[in-house]
C-alpha cells in the first residue's frame, strides 16, 4: 500500500507544516517547513501551534482516528461541517498527492479541510463561512 501522509498532524518537531491560518484565513505554504527546536520554541512562546496545519505519515492503526479501513475524521467532520467550495484553490495543496484524506475522498476532503483546526477539539464551528 503507498504511504500516506496525515494532513491533520500535531504541531510537533519533525513533522511539517502545509498550510496556516492567517487572519482566519487558510493559506498553503508554498513548500513544507519543518517544524524544528526554533519553530517550536516561538510557537510555543506565541501560544499559537493551532495557528498551523501540519503533516506527518499516517501510522493507520497506530492513530486513534483509523477505523480498520480508513481515517474517520473526514466522516466525523462532516456531520458538523459545511463544506466550502471554490473559496480557496485546493488544488494548490502541497501535500494532494500523499494526503490520506484526500486519497479517501477526493475534493469532497478538501471542501471541508481548512474548516478543521490541528486538534479535534479545536474545530471552530464558527468559522463557518469566514474562509
Ligand atoms: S484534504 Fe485536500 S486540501 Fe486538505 S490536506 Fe488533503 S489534499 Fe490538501
Amino acid at each position: 500500500m503507498d504511504k500516506k501522509n496525515c494532513p491533520s498532524a500535531p504541531f510537533k518537531k519533525g513533522h511539517s507544516i502545509f498550510a496556516v491560518f492567517e487572519d482566519r484565513t487558510f493559506k498553503f505554504t508554498e513548500d513544507l517547513v519543518i517544524i524544528d527546536e526554533e519553530l517550536t520554541v516561538e510557537a510555543t512562546k506565541q501560544k499559537n501551534k493551532t495557528d498551523y496545519r501540519a503533516t506527518m505519515p499516517c501510522v493507520t492503526k497506530g492513530c486513534g482516528n483509523w477505523d480498520g479501513q480508513k481515517c474517520a475524521v473526514p466522516d466525523q467532520m462532516r456531520q458538523y461541517l459545511e463544506p466550502i467550495v471554490d473559496v480557496y484553490n485546493y488544488r494548490n495543496c502541497p501535500i494532494k498527492s500523499t494526503c490520506r484524506w484526500h486519497a479517501q475522498e477526493g475534493e469532497l476532503a478538501c471542501q471541508i479541510c481548512p474548516l478543521i483546526k490541528t486538534r479535534f477539539f479545536d474545530l471552530q464551528v464558527d468559522h463557518r463561512g469566514e474562509f
